[in-house]
């Protein structure tokens, strides 16, 4: 295995080694230590220019794709100038957003660190804040959220409050549901893994007791194969389907067994007497469609008893298709 630097990695090395002996001599460090910044603008944008800062991302994003090798290299470079600015941090949170994001975050940031318009940093929260507690969406201690991090779970713990969360405490699994760090699980982590393992491209799942949908869940005229009629585009191109699991008590095994079997066709199901479980393929995504489930729920329970339309055939199978 030949370990020496490739001729593009050799031109890389030199070009970077004499550009930054140009724009980068000792004098320009120590004012850009003096100056309590630690930053030089103008080198900044020279190193965009040269598409430094899209170094570690894809061509989709402006980036060049470039390998670890190449990467290494460079900021060998970088470190041996003593460049001055935030290169490092930003091109790890980057990695962050690349890695953890959504398509909206990523199309929406990386565009701008790689042009230098955009300079991000990585910060650590102790409490993580959601839209449902805001939303008032579940209450006291009930419902729980997940994601998917490569073959693990990351959860919300037994007992947790959704408004309240410290991010040292969340739980880790593996995908047999075994518990590797953080606070103990809660029994309902059998729902997340459950419609984890039907759904490959699940990478969050929220379970929550939010009042309205739990309401229509206890009537006795819905449709268990599909409970809220398509009233709203929204509801149909978020939610789409809503089956009705049969109720089970807390902690039967049979309840993860029901979410299962509908998993691999619904990504949306509702427990009887109990409230939805949600799955989508970013966490953002599985917020808004059980947000819309909740406010299609309480639509309904405002209709009922009164005469009204819903979507059309034709148009609820146009809004699916999109
Ligand atoms: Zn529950």
């Amino acid at each position: 295995m030949d370990f020496g630097l490739t001729q593009e990695q050799q031109i890389l090395r030199r070009s970077a080694r004499e550009f930054l002996e140009a724009e980068c001599p000792t004098s320009l460090v120590r004012e850009a230590e003096e100056s309590g910044e630690g930053h030089a603008p103008d080198l900044w944008r020279k190193m965009a220019g040269l598409g430094w800062l899209g170094i570690a991302l894809p061509e989709k994003y402006g980036g060049t794709g470039g390998s670890l090798t190449g990467q290494t290299v460079l900021f060998e470079e970088i470190g041996r100038a003593l460049t001055p600015g935030p290169l490092l941090t930003s091109i790890l949170a980057a990695q962050v957003v690349l890695n953890a994001g959504d398509d909206r975050q990523k199309d929406h940031l990386l565009p701008g660190v790689v042009s230098g318009d955009l300079i991000l940093t990585l910060a650590r929260g102790d409490k993580l804040e959601t839209a449902s507690r805001d939303g008032g969406l579940t209450g006291g201690s009930t419902g729980n959220i997940s994601v998917r991090t490569g073959d693990r779970f990351l959860m919300t713990p037994t007992g947790s409050s959704l408004g309240r969360l410290d991010a040292d405490r969340l739980t880790l699994l593996d995908a047999a549901g075994n518990h590797l760090d953080g606070d103990p699980p809660t029994k309902e982590s059998v729902l997340h893994l459950a419609m984890y393992g039907r759904r490959p491209d699940a990478q969050a799942v929220i379970h929550l007791h939010s009042t309205h949908a739990v309401a229509v869940s206890c009537l006795d005229d819905i449709d268990p194969a599909d409970v809220l009629p398509p009233i709203t585009a929204y509801y149909v191109m978020r939610v789409g389907v809503l089956p009705l699991v049969p109720f089970y008590p807390p902690g039967d095994g049979g309840l993860a067994h029901a979410v299962g079997r509908l998993a691999a066709e619904h990504h949306a199901v509702l427990l009887a007497h109990h409230g939805p479980v949600v799955a989508a393929n970013s966490l953002a995504a599985a917020v808004d469609a059980v947000e819309e489930l909740e406010e299609t729920a309480r639509l309904y329970l405002l209709l009922r008893g009164h005469g009204y339309n819903t979507l059309t055939d034709d148009q609820v199978r146009q809004l699916r298709s999109q």
